[in-house]
């Protein structure tokens, strides 16, 4: 469902993405790890069309994300066609980014009526449903500022859910939390794999890599340096340079 090749990304004139290689397959779980400023956020906002690469090849969910080949030619997409995209693209921050002046509940459920043009009745009961998946039944009418940070951020993988996307990305969803919060968003985020949720995580989590992800790759300095799944590339890394991330983090 992630097909990249090559893919190049700058900013004014330096570059930060050199050439990413990087497959997934739907359903699967992959996670990103790798240094601060090796380029993962970046590369999770090319994937869901934020930020638009420079070179390379970039296909997911069936789409070169930005353009249509039609008649032979490359179309540059309207706000409208990317917006559409986006909209089959679930995306997770480490800041949960909820709307303040609105429920937990109405958080989740203003993506399905707004966007999925859902009865206000049937936003309800698929908005219960997804608040009872990430267990918060009991806190939907709550606002953000009356839940823990482990509370907000299973909010916002609720909201995510709720448009039904084909592909779940998530950027160091548990790095601003309080330890003691971490587990119960990272069993949220497994039970979702469980599931079959394709996702790419990019975490510090390394032992949630190591249980739940097919495969774990290692960014550095805005190139794959090693990928594999989780028993060869965190237990046995083939690279200096994996191996040396790793005794850091581990
Ligand atoms: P972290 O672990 O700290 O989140 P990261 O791996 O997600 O790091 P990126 O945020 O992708 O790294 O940044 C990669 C590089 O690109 C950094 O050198 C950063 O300064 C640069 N960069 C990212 N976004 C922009 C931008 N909008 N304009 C200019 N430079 C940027
Ligand atoms: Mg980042």
């Amino acid at each position: 469902i992630v097909m990249a090749r090559g893919v190049r990304k700058s900013f004014d004139r330096a570059e930060v993405l050199h050439g990413i290689d990087f497959t997934v397959r739907s359903g699967e779980v992959s996670c990103i790890i790798g240094a601060s400023g090796s380029g993962k956020s970046t590369f999770l906002r090319c994937i869901n069309g934020l930020e638009r690469i420079d070179g390379g090849e970039l296909v997911v969910a069936g789409s070169h994300v930005g353009y249509t080949l039609r008649e032979g030619r490359l179309h540059e997409w309207n706000p409208r066609e990317m917006a559409r995209f986006r909209q089959r693209i679930g995306m997770v921050f480490q800041q949960f980014n909820l709307f303040g002046h609105m429920t937990a509940a109405e958080n989740v459920s203003c993506a399905a009526v707004k966007v999925r043009r859902m009865s206000k009745a049937a936003a309800a009961a698929r908005t219960a449903k997804l608040l009872d998946e990430v267990g918060l039944s009991s806190h939907a009418g709550k606002y953000p500022h009356q839940l823990s940070g482990g509370q907000q951020q299973r909010v916002a993988i609720a909201r995510a859910l709720a448009m039904d996307p084909e592909l779940l990305l998530f950027d160091e969803p548990t790095s601003a939390l309080d330890p003691e919060l971490v587990d119960e968003v990272l069993s949220v985020m497994k039970s979702l794999a469980a599931t079959g949720m394709t996702m790419v995580v990019v975490t510090h989590e390394i032992g949630f890599a190591r249980e739940v992800a097919d495969t774990v790759v290692y960014l550095d300095d805005g190139l794959v340096v090693e990928w594999g799944p989780p028993q060869q590339l965190i237990t046995n890394p083939t690279h200096a340079r994996t191996q040396a991330f790793l005794s850091k983090v581990l």
